[in-house]
């Protein structure tokens, strides 16, 4: 018997005209769906009048849950996976099928559409020649310093995810890393009736957020370094002063080690063996 596809189905952050007619084709041709939400995707389900099967698949769940869509994708079904809202793997859960499924030699085919970046970037004014995805700040503090220790020295454009709730701790501690200067595009509700894009910097939007609650979904939209900024940065100081700035910045020297190769643009063992030498 033939293996089944697994197809990763983008669905609307918003607006629900952005449906495309290839999702609605395989949402209502596949054999399962697998949502994050199945509440949520419920409501896109009866929208459009399609009555498939579906499944919930979820970060807590996702590990037995994958391994039970694997089966049946090996037994010839067809399976679409849908997060919440927008691209599914990006953010959202959907990668580690994506990984199992080719591990058990199983056909992907994405069926694109709306990414929440994507739109905020293309929109923002800033450069789009390059760019790089960050996703969420943690809120490990020890893997947030390194996250925010790493793009320091990023010349690229770049993006972030954020809750509102989350915006002014996250905006605060993204200012202290790399300047008030910096500019940033705030990018709310995209697709929505109260869509909105606010075209600051760093500094200005800290201030901004300070009194004011923020409302709905945002994606950070924030310059990279000047090339010049980023050499200085790193390359006027000795790999023992790099990593002496970064541990008393707080950082374990393991930490630093690697934050400092990253920056550097060298290997982790380049900046060890020097370390150790000493
Ligand atoms: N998979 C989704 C995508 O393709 O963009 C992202 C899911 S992630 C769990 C949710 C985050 O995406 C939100 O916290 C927000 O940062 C961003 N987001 C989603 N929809 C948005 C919208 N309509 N406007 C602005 N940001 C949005």
């Amino acid at each position: 018997m033939s293996k089944g596809t697994l197809y990763l189905c983008a669905t609307p952050i918003g607006n629900l005209g952005d449906i495309t007619a290839r999702c609605l084709e395989t949402l209502e041709n596949v054999d399962l769906i697998a949502a994050e939400d199945t509440r949520q995707t419920l409501k896109l389900l009866n929208h459009f009048e399609i009555h498939t099967p579906m499944t919930s698949y979820y970060e807590h769940n996702k590990r037995e849950k994958g391994n039970y869509l694997i089966e049946k994708l090996l037994a010839g079904e067809s399976i679409a996976v849908v997060s919440d809202a927008g691209t599914p793997a990006i953010s959202d859960p959907g990668e580690d099928l994506v990984k199992l499924a080719i591990e058990n030699g199983i056909r992907i085919t994405p069926v694109p559409g709306a990414v929440a970046g994507i739109s905020a970037l293309i929109s923002s004014g800033l450069t789009t020649g390059r760019f790089c995805f960050e996703g969420f700040l943690s809120m490990n503090k020890r893997q947030r310093k390194i996250h925010l220790e790493e793009i320091k020295t990023e010349t690229r454009t770049m993006l972030f995810y954020e809750a509102p709730h989350k915006l002014h701790a996250t905006l605060s501690d993204l200012c202290d890393a790399l300047g008030e200067e910096r500019k940033i595009v705030l990018a709310r509700e995209l697709t929505k009736l109260h869509e909105e894009f606010v075209r600051t910097t760093l500094g200005e939007a800290v201030e901004k957020y300070k009194d004011e609650q923020p409302k709905g979904e945002f994606v950070l939209v924030i310059e990279g370094a000047s090339t010049t900024e980023a050499e200085t940065d790193c390359t006027s100081l000795s790999i023992e002063e790099h990593v002496k700035m970064l541990m008393d910045e707080g950082m374990s020297e393991g930490d630093a080690i690697k934050a400092a190769a990253k920056q550097r643009g060298v290997p982790k063992n380049e900046v060890y063996s020097v370390i150790k030498k000493k």
